[in-house]
Protein backbone atom coordinates (compact mmCIF):
# COMPACT_ATOMS: atom_id res chain seq x y z
CA UNK A 1 0.00 0.00 0.00
CA UNK A 2 2.61 2.11 1.36
CA UNK A 3 4.66 1.86 -2.52
CA UNK A 4 1.76 2.54 -4.31
CA UNK A 5 0.08 5.08 -2.99
CA UNK A 6 2.03 6.56 0.10
CA UNK A 7 -0.64 5.49 2.87
CA UNK A 8 1.07 3.19 5.38
CA UNK A 9 -0.74 -0.08 5.89
CA UNK A 10 -1.74 -0.39 9.77
CA UNK A 11 1.35 -2.83 9.83
CA UNK A 12 3.96 0.15 9.00
CA UNK A 13 2.08 2.23 11.51
CA UNK A 14 2.32 -0.66 14.31
CA UNK A 15 6.09 -0.83 14.24
CA UNK A 16 6.50 2.93 14.67
CA UNK A 17 3.43 3.87 17.31
CA UNK A 18 4.03 4.49 20.97
CA UNK A 19 2.34 1.76 22.86
CA UNK A 20 -0.62 2.57 24.74
CA UNK A 21 0.77 2.18 28.12
CA UNK A 22 3.12 4.85 27.01
CA UNK A 23 0.28 7.42 24.93
CA UNK A 24 -1.58 7.27 28.21
CA UNK A 25 1.65 9.20 29.88
CA UNK A 26 1.59 12.29 27.89
CA UNK A 27 2.82 13.96 24.84
CA UNK A 28 4.88 11.75 22.21
CA UNK A 29 6.66 11.57 19.29
CA UNK A 30 5.85 9.13 16.24
CA UNK A 31 8.06 9.31 13.09
CA UNK A 32 6.47 7.83 10.09
CA UNK A 33 9.04 7.73 8.01
CA UNK A 34 9.28 4.28 6.32
CA UNK A 35 12.02 4.64 2.93
CA UNK A 36 14.97 4.12 3.71
CA UNK A 37 16.20 7.69 2.08
CA UNK A 38 19.88 9.81 2.88
CA UNK A 39 18.55 11.60 5.67
CA UNK A 40 19.24 12.15 9.35
CA UNK A 41 18.24 15.73 10.86
CA UNK A 42 15.58 14.06 12.98
CA UNK A 43 18.01 12.25 14.82
CA UNK A 44 20.75 15.62 15.07
CA UNK A 45 17.85 17.93 16.62
CA UNK A 46 16.71 15.57 19.43
CA UNK A 47 18.58 17.02 22.66
CA UNK A 48 17.12 13.98 24.50
CA UNK A 49 18.86 11.95 22.47
CA UNK A 50 15.51 9.88 21.94
CA UNK A 51 16.44 8.97 18.41
CA UNK A 52 18.20 6.38 18.76
CA UNK A 53 22.00 6.59 16.72
CA UNK A 54 21.90 5.88 12.91
CA UNK A 55 24.48 3.49 12.05
CA UNK A 56 23.85 4.04 8.27
CA UNK A 57 22.79 7.44 6.84
CA UNK A 58 19.60 5.50 5.42
CA UNK A 59 18.72 4.05 8.22
CA UNK A 60 15.28 4.96 9.30
CA UNK A 61 14.40 6.87 12.73
CA UNK A 62 13.61 4.81 15.79
CA UNK A 63 12.32 6.86 18.45
CA UNK A 64 13.12 5.59 22.02
CA UNK A 65 9.63 6.49 23.58
CA UNK A 66 10.39 6.45 26.81
CA UNK A 67 13.01 8.92 26.58
CA UNK A 68 10.64 11.21 23.94
CA UNK A 69 9.14 13.81 26.09
CA UNK A 70 6.95 15.14 22.67
CA UNK A 71 9.10 18.40 23.20
CA UNK A 72 8.29 18.74 19.18
CA UNK A 73 11.57 19.92 17.81
CA UNK A 74 12.40 16.97 15.79
CA UNK A 75 8.93 17.78 14.11
CA UNK A 76 10.47 21.25 12.30
CA UNK A 77 13.83 19.70 11.26
CA UNK A 78 12.29 16.81 9.42
CA UNK A 79 12.30 17.75 5.58
CA UNK A 80 9.52 14.51 4.81
CA UNK A 81 7.48 16.23 7.48
CA UNK A 82 7.33 12.77 8.49
CA UNK A 83 7.23 13.38 12.42
CA UNK A 84 3.99 14.06 14.78
CA UNK A 85 3.17 14.42 18.58
CA UNK A 86 0.13 12.91 19.54
CA UNK A 87 -1.07 13.56 23.41
CA UNK A 88 -3.90 11.81 24.95
CA UNK A 89 -3.68 12.96 28.02
CA UNK A 90 -4.87 16.44 26.59
CA UNK A 91 -8.51 15.87 27.70
CA UNK A 92 -11.06 13.47 28.37
CA UNK A 93 -12.54 13.30 24.89
CA UNK A 94 -9.98 15.27 23.00
CA UNK A 95 -6.93 14.88 21.99
CA UNK A 96 -3.76 16.98 20.74
CA UNK A 97 -1.84 16.35 17.52
CA UNK A 98 1.19 18.54 16.76
CA UNK A 99 1.57 18.72 13.01
CA UNK A 100 4.44 20.46 11.42
CA UNK A 101 2.78 22.67 8.29
CA UNK A 102 4.21 24.27 5.59
CA UNK A 103 1.73 26.09 3.49
CA UNK A 104 0.56 29.93 3.95
CA UNK A 105 -1.21 31.25 5.27
CA UNK A 106 -1.28 30.06 8.77
CA UNK A 107 -4.02 29.05 10.16
CA UNK A 108 -5.15 31.05 14.04
CA UNK A 109 -5.28 30.06 16.70
CA UNK A 110 -8.62 29.41 17.99
CA UNK A 111 -9.95 28.22 14.07
CA UNK A 112 -11.76 25.26 13.42
CA UNK A 113 -10.08 23.26 10.49
CA UNK A 114 -11.45 20.28 8.32
CA UNK A 115 -9.15 17.60 9.70
CA UNK A 116 -7.37 15.39 7.13
CA UNK A 117 -6.10 12.00 7.43
CA UNK A 118 -3.07 10.09 5.75
CA UNK A 119 -5.03 9.48 2.81
CA UNK A 120 -5.72 13.05 2.01
CA UNK A 121 -9.72 12.30 3.37
CA UNK A 122 -11.21 15.18 5.21
CA UNK A 123 -12.33 12.73 8.25
CA UNK A 124 -13.59 15.67 10.85
CA UNK A 125 -13.30 18.62 12.65
CA UNK A 126 -10.05 20.08 14.58
CA UNK A 127 -9.21 23.21 16.56
CA UNK A 128 -6.16 25.14 16.21
CA UNK A 129 -4.63 25.36 19.76
CA UNK A 130 -1.56 26.81 19.06
CA UNK A 131 0.20 27.73 16.45
CA UNK A 132 4.55 27.60 16.78
CA UNK A 133 6.25 29.52 13.81
CA UNK A 134 9.59 31.41 13.45
CA UNK A 135 13.08 31.19 12.55
CA UNK A 136 13.73 28.74 15.61
CA UNK A 137 11.78 26.31 13.55
CA UNK A 138 13.52 26.60 9.54
CA UNK A 139 10.50 28.35 8.78
CA UNK A 140 8.14 25.14 9.19
CA UNK A 141 5.73 25.81 11.20
CA UNK A 142 4.24 23.64 13.97
CA UNK A 143 0.13 23.38 14.24
CA UNK A 144 -1.25 21.90 17.91
CA UNK A 145 -4.44 20.47 16.31
CA UNK A 146 -7.03 19.56 18.96
CA UNK A 147 -8.97 16.35 17.65
CA UNK A 148 -11.63 13.85 19.45
CA UNK A 149 -9.70 11.37 20.64
CA UNK A 150 -10.38 8.98 18.47
CA UNK A 151 -8.72 10.26 15.72
CA UNK A 152 -5.61 10.73 17.17
CA UNK A 153 -4.11 8.20 15.24
CA UNK A 154 -5.78 9.45 11.74
CA UNK A 155 -5.69 13.47 11.90
CA UNK A 156 -2.15 14.00 10.17
CA UNK A 157 -3.02 17.30 8.41
CA UNK A 158 -5.56 19.51 7.71
CA UNK A 159 -7.12 22.49 5.33
CA UNK A 160 -8.50 25.49 6.21
CA UNK A 161 -11.95 25.71 5.60
CA UNK A 162 -12.69 26.92 2.10
CA UNK A 163 -8.72 26.79 0.96
CA UNK A 164 -6.67 24.37 0.26
S1 LIG B 1 9.68 15.16 20.26
FE1 LIG B 1 11.51 16.04 21.26
S2 LIG B 1 12.23 14.43 22.65
FE2 LIG B 1 10.81 13.47 21.21
S3 LIG B 1 12.10 12.62 19.58
FE3 LIG B 1 11.43 14.69 18.92
S4 LIG B 1 13.06 16.09 19.61
FE4 LIG B 1 13.32 14.15 20.71
S1 LIG C 1 14.44 13.79 9.23
FE1 LIG C 1 12.39 13.05 8.66
S2 LIG C 1 12.61 12.19 6.61
FE2 LIG C 1 14.68 12.38 7.48
S3 LIG C 1 15.07 10.36 8.44
FE3 LIG C 1 14.24 11.71 10.04
S4 LIG C 1 12.01 11.28 10.01
FE4 LIG C 1 12.86 10.50 8.06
Amino acid sequence: MLAQNGVPAPEDLAEVMPSEERLARGPVAMAECFQNIPCDPCYHSCRRQAIKPFSDINDRPQIDHELCNGCGMCLSRCPGLAIFVIDQTYGEKEALVKIPYEYLPLPGEGDVVEAVNRAGETVGEARVAKVQSGAKLDGTAIVWLVVPRELSMEVRHFKIKGGR
